[in-house]
């Protein structure tokens, strides 16, 4: 496969922006290259300096716990950034088309659009399985991303590797593994896998099991060639000073993630078992997620009732083959508790 081959001309020949702190690679102690504000800012702590347009001790850190090199990393603003760049970097507008497996993560139909890429469809199957004979079928010469989201959104379901990695194999565009909730799951990562596959792309996010859904940063892995693409696009600052600061920090503190992701499943397996009591609860799917997805009967109606007890869940009930169903997050043990009790009062 050569990649280059599947990348927009327009982008192929972009020169991309140069900006001054990326010119400008020597030792220096006075910086009067990139306009910034050199008597500070209303702040104590000063960000009046642009920020590494590479995140490139970031990089370093998780390239070294990943065993990766910094070069097959891109950090991005939110994973949807770096989904919103697969589009711009592959898909001619009104031109190509992109594949989803619904019911699955809203963003990629969303960022499409806006991209205007035609979404065909291969749904999943009765049982939140790839359905690979539709894939086939809606697959053909425009279709240039293939999306899994493993484990899913909304269905919590992983699927399996090989699975994954055969569509890869026989798939002539990129396939996109989003990897947001694959630290809640038994299943393992694909990350090791983006040199064995050129059209491999693998998302994770510090939004759910890091718990910095506020900062904003998400990653894509893949092979150099492939990273290289993102960071010719992307925005020249897309990470603030800010969010690569507390990342860094975060980073120093990776056993705080293993224990919350724990705390996060223990609570996980008692919530399901409480809600399987339910006589009004049909059925709760098995979940690979901080979250679960459950039918009711009535869904709508409990998920206005839970609004009126102050309590917010997602209503999935006009998605498809989410009939009567509600996304519930895993909360705190009282969250928990008080969902649980307010259930109790139907
Ligand atoms: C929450 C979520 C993300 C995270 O997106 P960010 O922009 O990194 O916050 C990505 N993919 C899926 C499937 C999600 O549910």
């Amino acid at each position: 496969m050569n990649l280059q081959n599947l990348v927009r001309k327009n982008i192929r020949r972009l020169v991309p922006y140069s900006s001054a702190r990326k010119e400008f690679a020597g030792t220096a102690e006075i910086f009067l290259d990139a306009n910034e504000n050199s008597f500070g800012s209303p702040l104590s702590i000063n960000y009046n300096r642009y920020p590494d347009p590479l995140q490139m001790e970031i990089k370093e850190r998780i390239a070294k716990i990943n065993n990766l090199k910094s070069s097959e990393i891109f950090i991005g603003n939110g994973s949807d950034e770096a989904i919103d760049l697969l589009f711009r970097i592959f898909c001619r507008p009104a031109k190509d088309n992109t594949l989803i497996c619904p019911p699955t993560y809203g963003m990629y139909e969303v960022s499409a659009e806006i991209n205007d890429v035609q979404v065909k469809r291969a749904n999943l199957t009765k049982n939140f399985r790839l359905d690979f004979q539709a894939i086939e079928n809606a697959v053909n010469e425009n279709t240039k991303l293939l999306f899994v989201c493993s484990p899913n959104n909304p269905t919590g379901n992983s699927f399996q590797r090989e699975e994954i990695l055969n569509l890869a194999k026989n798939f002539g565009g990129i396939v996109v593994v989003d990897e947001a909730y694959i630290h809640f799951s038994s299943e393992k990562s694909l990350l090791d896998e983006i040199n064995n596959f050129p059209n491999l792309v693998v998302l994770q996010t510090f939004s759910k099991a890091w718990g910095l859904a506020g900062l904003r940063v998400g990653l894509a892995f893949a092979n150099e060639e492939m990273i290289a693409l993102f960071n010719k696009v992307k925005p020249p600052y897309n990470v603030s000073q800010i969010a690569q600061e507390a990342i860094l920090a975060a980073l120093e503190n990776r056993e705080t993630v293993e224990k919350t992701v724990a705390a996060i499943i223990s609570e996980r397996e008692k919530l399901v078992k409480k809600l399987k009591l339910f006589s009004f609860v049909q059925m709760v799917y098995p979940t690979d997620a901080n979250f679960v997805l459950v039918k009711m009967s009535a869904a709508n109606s409990i998920y206005k009732f839970l609004l009126d007890e102050k309590i917010v869940v997602r209503n999935r009930n006009s998605v498809e083959l989410c009939k009567d169903c509600l996304r519930i997050t895993v909360g705190t043990p009282e969250e928990n508790k008080i969902l649980l009790e307010a259930l109790e009062k139907l």
